[in-house]
């Protein structure tokens, strides 16, 4: 490092003080006088904003419901109803409010609505046909005082169990923001807890599951460790660290992600990481975040400590040479990780590295396949195969391989082997496979599917079935010519469904996924719910539904136009 990457890396980071008089680092100070809490309840965690998940890094605080839903739900400070949104997944049932101070709040998984916000929500639906909706709503039209009750919590939705997921957004960019940073703080006096460290052996090559690693355990507690039996780690050419880390506070058993984890160089930063504040489009580069192919592997959640060069979430205030380490010379050097929690307790690892000069040129990989870059579009053809990857999607250059694999029974193409599952992709790519010539008129039932039976959707392309795949892997065409499955849980013809508050359904499809559905009652489109989680459709009865003969009709299509209908007589 020269003296000005110092400097730089020095001056990058702004050390504000929070309300436990402790230092985190963040970039913007945030208003801690206006939110309240939304629940009653004494603020226990489920869930921390940044925390790891699947695909994304969490965009809110979850606070704890006692296992059960119900609880209401207070506007955290003065402002209106801007958005309401239903969805078969992700929040379920979420509302939006806009503060005049400059911030949006966002309460998700609800499980009921004031009556003035469920009337918009109900009538929306029936004249749009659909149970799933995103209702813009006009500034006037909803206005709701700080502590006012507009909703009550559920478990609606991607929801694991009941609890409130909160947001706290910027209103203009709608950028979400750690909601601990407003004062809205959990009682913590817990440092974070280290669990081990990887030297990752890059020497100039991209990272990829091809990348040579070493594991260091690590040992301590309260906030001071070590590592065991390693003094001193050796090593020669280009390196990064990685680390696994995790926090618990004061109010829950749970194991929630730490805010900041930072790498000093002999007492130089080199690397931050904190989850103050991302933008939505990012949240995948979670991927690039942890060690990817060892996530694939074996689920575990390495936090890499340099930043891939095609990764752009907002979530490294300050590094130097993106967090990659290259000494130059023989010395023993000191390293030190600092690990901190949002309430600034802090973890301290340190520990000794000495390299050792390579007279020879790096060990550069040699290129078996073809070279992808990840800051260009990339393209790939031959007579059965094309992809095109824009740019934006890769998080580091790739040498891409491709093979053809034995084809399948009921395949119509051979399997082919489109890179693998260890890299991945920010957002899509667009894939086209050739069909054999033996489909014939069933190319309008094609679709791709990778070996594991996830259909990734289908056109027809000139000649080609074309696909947006998000992921890469070994993928063929196949064709969906059987129409979703509808299994009645409570109806049956000519049955008295007096005693039930509910028609409940199942429904599912084979292949292509479902596309739509859609019920009726004596012909008239009625309002049925799908859960994500148990894959029932219901109707819930309401008075419109008269004493007497009726006649229940459902019509589910599958992404390939197959069709299945059900019909049923009952009395009411
Ligand atoms: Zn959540």
């Amino acid at each position: 490092m020269n003296t000005l990457q110092k400097l730089i890396g020095a001056l990058l980071l702004i050390i504000v003080s929070n309300a436990n008089a402790q230092d985190i680092v963040q970039t913007h100070q945030y208003p801690k006088d206006f939110f309240q809490y939304p629940l009653d309840l004494p603020p226990t965690t489920a869930g921390t904003f940044g925390e790891l998940r699947s695909n994304h890094f969490h965009s809110g605080l979850d606070f704890k419901t006692n296992q059960r839903t119900g609880y209401p739900v207070h506007a955290v400070y003065d402002g209106y109803v801007s958005r309401l949104r239903v969805q078969f997944g992700g929040f379920g049932s979420a509302v939006y409010i806009t503060h005049p101070n400059g911030y949006t709040s966002v309460y998700g998984h609800l499980e009921k609505l004031a009556p003035r916000l469920a009337k918009i929500v109900r009538d929306y639906q029936y004249q749009h046909q659909s149970f799933e909706v995103d209702i813009a709503v006009q500034p006037l039209q909803l206005p709701v005082c700080k502590g006012e009750v507009f909703a009550w919590s559920g478990n609606a939705g991607a929801s694991a169990g009941p609890h409130l997921h909160f947001e706290l957004r910027d209103a203009i960019t709608q950028e979400t923001i750690n909601p601990q940073l407003f004062g809205l703080t959990i009682n913590d006096k817990i440092p974070p807890t280290i669990g081990a460290i990887y030297v990752y052996h890059l020497n100039g090559n991209p990272f990829s599951e091809k990348t040579t690693k070493d594991y260091y355990r690590v040992a301590g507690s309260n906030g001071s460790y070590h590592l065991i039996n390693t003094p001193i780690i050796n090593f020669s050419g280009e390196i990064g660290f990685g680390i696994t880390a995790n926090d618990v506070n004061n109010t829950s058993a749970n194991r929630n992600g730490v805010y900041s984890i930072q790498l000093k160089v002999d007492g130089i930063s080199v690397y931050t990481f904190a989850v103050e504040r991302f933008a939505f489009d990012q949240t995948h580069a979670i991927n690039a975040h942890i060690d990817y192919p060892a996530f694939i592997a074996t689920g575990h959640e390495i936090q890499k400590s340099f930043i891939l060069p095609g990764n752009k979430i907002t979530v490294y205030p300050q590094s130097v040479n993106r967090g990659f380490i290259n000494f130059n010379d023989n010395g023993v050097h000191e390293l030190t990780y600092v690990v901190k929690d949002v309430a600034g307790n802090t973890s301290i690892l340190k520990f000794k590295v000495k390299s050792t000069p390579t007279a020879q040129p790096l060990d550069i990989e040699k290129n078996t396949g073809t070279l992808f870059k990840y800051d260009q579009k990339n393209e790939f053809s031959n007579s059965h195969v094309k992809l095109i990857i824009q740019p934006g999607n890769l998080y580091d250059n790739l040498n891409f391989t491709y093979a053809t694999l034995p084809r399948r029974p009921g395949g119509y193409s051979m399997i082919y082997h489109i890179h693998n599952k260890y890299t991945p992709i920010h957002d899509s790519y667009e894939l086209w496979i050739k069909p054999d010539s033996t489909i014939g008129p069933l190319i309008n039932k094609a679709v791709i599917t990778n070996t594991a039976g996830v259909s990734e959707g289908g056109v027809y392309d000139n000649g080609f079935i074309n696909a947006t795949c998000h992921s890469f892997g070994d993928f063929y065409v196949r064709i969906d010519t059987v129409g979703p499955y509808i299994q009645p849980l409570n109806i049956a013809e000519g049955k008295t469904m007096h005693a039930f508050k509910k028609i409940a359904l199942k429904i599912g499809d084979n292949l292509s996924g479902i596309k739509s559905y859609n019920g009726k009652i004596d012909g008239k489109w009625i309002l049925m719910e799908w859960d994500y989680k148990t894959k029932v459709l219901s109707y819930t009865f309401d008075e419109s539904i008269k004493p007497g003969k009726h006649i229940f009709t459902l019509v589910v299509i599958d992404n390939k136009n197959n069709l299945s209908q059900f019909t049923s007589n009952f009395y009411r």
